[in-house]
């Protein structure tokens, strides 16, 4: 029933690979069996003290760091990125968030993680998007992996665009952004915080200390699906 269904809507609304194009099969989600092969991976994962980990080594405390997929401007990767975001296909985000679940499972980087938490966005912002995408990629992390997600952290004020900003403004623009709504569930607990695109860094410093601060005992994990360079 599921596939005459998914026969019917392919039909008339093709479900097409986000990064090339092409129709997809019935196996296939978001992504074609050969885009998902030439995604550009950083392989940060396998190196000791990778470009990741330098971005947050001495200012907060973390187990294991990465970013997954190198980003650039103008690729085909920031193309899904921008459907993901701004096009309505949170789909995007789950199917991205389940490959980089599966291939980090694989090496063990999550050991010792009990949870993932994704950061959060303002209500507002929310409302008008109409979905948080790192809510998709985390449900596709909590598929490939079998942990949980929390929903323990909240954006209490709107920020401006930090597109254009360097890592100081973007500190100064996100002081204040996020608040722990419930401390207790993330008590004791390795945590993976999970974003979508990470640039400067700023947005998991932000949250990742207000956790160390707050929370003695936690354990961070900091991982985002891409990274620039
Ligand atoms: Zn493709």
């Amino acid at each position: 029933m599921k596939s005459l269904l998914r026969d019917i809507t392919d039909f008339f609304l093709p479900r097409t690979c986000h990064l090339c194009g092409c129709n997809l099969r019935d196996s296939e989600d978001a992504f074609c069996v050969r885009c998902v092969e030439t995604l550009p991976r950083s392989l940060y994962h396998l190196m000791p003290m990778n470009p990741m980990e330098r971005r947050f080594a001495g200012i907060v405390p973390f187990v294991r760091a990465t970013g997954h997929f190198i980003y650039s401007r103008d690729s085909q990767l920031a193309s899904a990125v921008h459907d993901m975001k701004y096009r309505k296909f949170p789909s995007v985000g789950t199917r991205l968030g389940e490959i980089v679940g599966e291939e980090l499972l694989m090496v063990g980087f999550f050991e010792g993680a009990d949870c993932i938490l994704g950061v959060p966005m303002h209500w507002w912002k929310k409302a008008k998007r109409g979905y948080n995408q790192v809510d998709f990629i985390a449900r596709g992390l909590s598929k490939a992996t079998g942990l949980p997600t929390v929903d323990a952290v909240e954006a209490v004020k709107t920020h401006k665009t930090q597109t254009s900003m360097t890592l100081e403004q973007r500190q100064a623009n996100l002081a204040g952004t996020f608040r722990l709504k419930d401390p207790e569930m993330l008590s004791g607990k390795g945590i993976v915080l999970v974003d979508d695109v990470c640039t400067t860094g700023a947005t998991l410093r932000a949250i990742a200390g207000l956790i160390a601060d707050e929370i003695p005992g936690s354990r961070l994990y900091l991982l985002s699906i891409c990274v620039t360079v």
